[in-house]
């Protein structure tokens, strides 16, 4: 595999969101801005705040899916053209990413080191979107960690079934344009490579499919969200194959696990 060689962190999408926004930054969020991304918006929006933000949230999609699958891969960066490599946390697991993205701070911080699902108590994005009078939604499985991690804040969460029932429902939240921020969970390719591997015709299917509701939720953004709006594309880590199992798997210090691209794309000022 091709290293990216990716010297920030996935912790610098809170503090880059806060600063498009104009709210101000949670507690633990230390990092700077990714500034190319920031120039972008500026640019876009003649210096005025993002109003609404898609965040998706594609599960185990690192660097080495984009490099076994461009031609997969690419529909996003339709949408989403600014893409961002970026380093996942030590160890690459889901709620430990995940933690540190809406944290914007290391599992020092935020106390997710190993694949546990607390509620986190500690400040997050979602706290900082509230306290400035935004309304922010997670859209999610039950039980995955993006669905459990964040709970217990005045906000609104919206455990559905399954996949389909998620991009349903973030569809009717999107033509509603009843939140500020939403973020996506979508754990198809993460599922695929547990369950076989993270290659071959199953897993390649998964990632199809996963690019499909991207492609398809970008879509009814840009037609339902008029003003300002950001998109982004956001994994928590990537994954390797387990010689040992046969299986995918993920949560050790190499590229695979370690590497992935943020991808930014901004509409209509
Ligand atoms: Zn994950």
């Amino acid at each position: 595999m091709q290293r990216v060689n990716a010297e920030r962190r996935i912790t610098a999408l809170t503090p880059t969101m806060a600063a498009l926004m104009q709210v101000e930054a949670p507690a633990g969020a230390a990092d700077q801005p990714l500034a190319e991304v920031l120039r972008a918006g500026r640019r876009s929006f003649d210096g005025a705040p993002v109003r609404r933000v898609l965040a998706f949230l594609p599960d185990a999609v690192g660097v080495r899916v984009w490099q076994m699958y461009p031609d997969v891969l690419n529909p996003v960066l339709a949408h989403a053209p600014l893409r961002v490599p970026l380093r996942a946390v030590m160890p690459p697991k889901t709620p430990v990413c995940y933690a540190s993205v809406f944290t914007g701070a290391l599992p020092d911080y935020h106390g997710i080191r190993v694949y546990e699902r607390p509620v986190l108590t500690c400040d997050t994005l979602f706290d900082a979107l509230i306290r400035a009078g935004r309304r922010p939604a997670i859209v999610a499985v039950p039980n995955c960690s993006m669905s459990l991690i964040f709970r217990e804040r005045e906000m609104d969460y919206f455990p559905e079934p399954d996949d389909d029932a998620v991009t349903r429902r973030v569809e009717e939240l999107l033509e509603a344009d009843s939140h500020d921020f939403i973020a996506a969970y979508c754990g198809a390719a993460d599922k695929e490579q547990h369950r076989t591997a993270p290659q071959g015709p199953p897993f390649e299917a998964a990632v199809r499919d996963v690019v499909r509701r991207f492609v398809h939720l970008a879509e009814v953004f840009e037609r339902c969200v008029g003003a300002r709006r950001a998109l982004v594309f956001a994994p928590d880590h990537g994954g390797h194959l387990n010689p040992e199992t046969g299986k995918g798997d993920h949560g050790l210090d190499i590229p695979e696990d370690m590497e992935g691209y943020h991808c930014f794309g901004f509409g209509a000022p």
